[in-house]
């Protein structure tokens, strides 16, 4: 039997590509990539030869080809998959075909590497020790109002990813739910020439996206809400507690 590898690339500088990368682009069997040419990009960036065939695995056909992937490594092959930058699965294809492994027995494993979720989080200043990864938040207004008062009371680091199109809207909602106090941290281009982290409270950050709208990819991490803030929030009670309270 073979593998299942996912690997991490580059989000941004090509030096961060791991030696296990580069080895892994040269002799595995299949590399089941999420855009082929960028692949094919990365491998001429490294000045690596990809022996293997490629195929493409992207979020609308990933599901099916699992099964045709999981078929070649039962046989002995070493299926690398790969998304367009960071660590697969993380917003990005390779889930399905991981869990299509466990459910075949297969086996799966990993050469880890670049994501911008950690990158952002360590350099955000804001605590570490707990956080959640909120992926993007959603398109629509309204529903994004909503996800974010879900999200108001959340005590841990909160890590989001965001594009150019959508920050101002995403601004201007979070500083209406969660207020203009909370510490933040806007973390775009990161490993690029022109990384640039902006850390302050939400409303200045706002503020700094209207006057200089920031370009490239960004991630936002946003302090967890306070003891205090916690404290302001209506508390909803469970119907053991209602009963209790009617008893008295
Ligand atoms: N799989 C990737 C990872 O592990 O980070 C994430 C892929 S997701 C489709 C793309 C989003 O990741 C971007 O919109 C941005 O929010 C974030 N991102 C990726 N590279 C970045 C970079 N160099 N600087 C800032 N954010 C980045």
């Amino acid at each position: 039997r073979g593998t299942v590898i996912l690997a991490a690339t580059p989000i941004g500088n090509t030096a961060d590509a791991s030696a296990r990368l580069v080895a892994l682009l040269e002799s595995a069997d299949i590399v089941a990539a999420e855009d082929t040419r960028r692949l094919y990009a990365l491998a001429n960036r490294l000045g690596v030869h990809v022996n293997g065939r490629v195929v493409a695995n992207h979020d609308h056909n990933e599901r099916g080809k699992a099964d045709e992937l999981l078929d070649h490594v039962e046989n002995g092959a070493t299926v690398l998959v790969v998304s367009d930058a960071g660590m697969p699965t993380i917003n990005d294809p390779g889930l399905a075909i991981v869990r299509r492994a466990i459910e075949r027995g297969l086996p799966v494993t990993c050469a880890p590497g670049p994501s911008a979720v950690l990158d952002a989080l360590a350099l955000s200043g804001l605590p570490t020790d707990r956080f959640c990864y909120e992926g993007f938040l959603p398109r629509k207004h309204s529903e994004r109002v909503q996800y974010l008062r879900s999200l108001r009371g959340e005590r841990r680091t909160i890590v989001f990813y965001e594009t150019l199109h959508r920050i101002a809207e995403s601004m201007a909602d979070l500083e209406e739910v969660f207020g203009a106090d909370r510490r933040m941290a806007l973390c775009r281009e990161l490993t690029k020439d022109y990384e640039q982290i902006r850390r302050g409270t939400i409303h200045e950050i706002n503020a700094s996206v209207v006057n200089d709208p920031p370009r490239g990819e960004m991630v936002l991490v946003v302090a967890g809400a306070s003891e205090d803030e916690v404290g302001e929030q209506p508390q909803a009670l469970s119907v053991e507690e209602l009963a209790e309270l009617a008893v008295q």
